[in-house]
């Protein structure tokens, strides 16, 4: 049946000091961090969650479970990886994905093509399938505040059997 599938994800994480701020794999330079038992990266865990979730085959923590030991301080690119043959074992392939993260500082500007070339790497995608947004929370709330990240993405798989 070849018909396309459509996924969302969402992620929020705290930001604390002394912890490393990941997005798509890219290390930004920040005095604050994601608060998580893996690397904290909501890009990819929205991510992960937005291809399982098109795939119906549950979400981040059904795969890796936060209790486990084993996920702790994990590399969340490596999560990723081990999720995408889990598409591709159904015959999905992935036909684009468009993200956005909130955080109001600092600014996402000068890291925006490090983080798309990044996610189309990691996906084995041609960079024009993939979109990186940056937005702020306008000082609002606790993503304006600095207190949080937060990330969405949007996925569409299609069926190649
Ligand atoms: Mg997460």
């Amino acid at each position: 049946m070849n018909v396309g599938r459509v996924g969302q994800g969402f992620d929020l994480h705290r930001l604390v000091p002394d912890r490393p701020l990941l997005l798509g794999g890219i290390r930004i330079e920040s005095p604050v961090g994601s608060d998580a038992h893996s690397d904290g990266d909501v890009l990819l865990h929205a991510l992960i969650d937005a291809l399982l979730g098109a795939a119906g085959l549950g979400d981040i923590g059904d795969h890796f479970p936060p209790t486990e030991e084993k996920y702790r301080n994990a590399d969340s690119s490596e999560l990723l990886k081990a999720v995408l043959p889990l598409l591709q074992a159904q015959h999905y392939r992935i036909v684009n994905i468009d993200s956005t993260v909130v955080l109001e500082k600092p600014k996402l500007y000068p890291y925006k093509a490090a983080i798309r070339q990044n996610l189309a790497q990691l996906l084995v995608l041609q960079v024009d399938q993939v979109s990186f947004k940056a937005k702020t929370a306008e000082g609002l709330g606790a993503l304006g505040h600095q207190e949080a990240i937060a990330a969405t993405v949007v996925v569409l798989l299609a069926n190649f059997t």
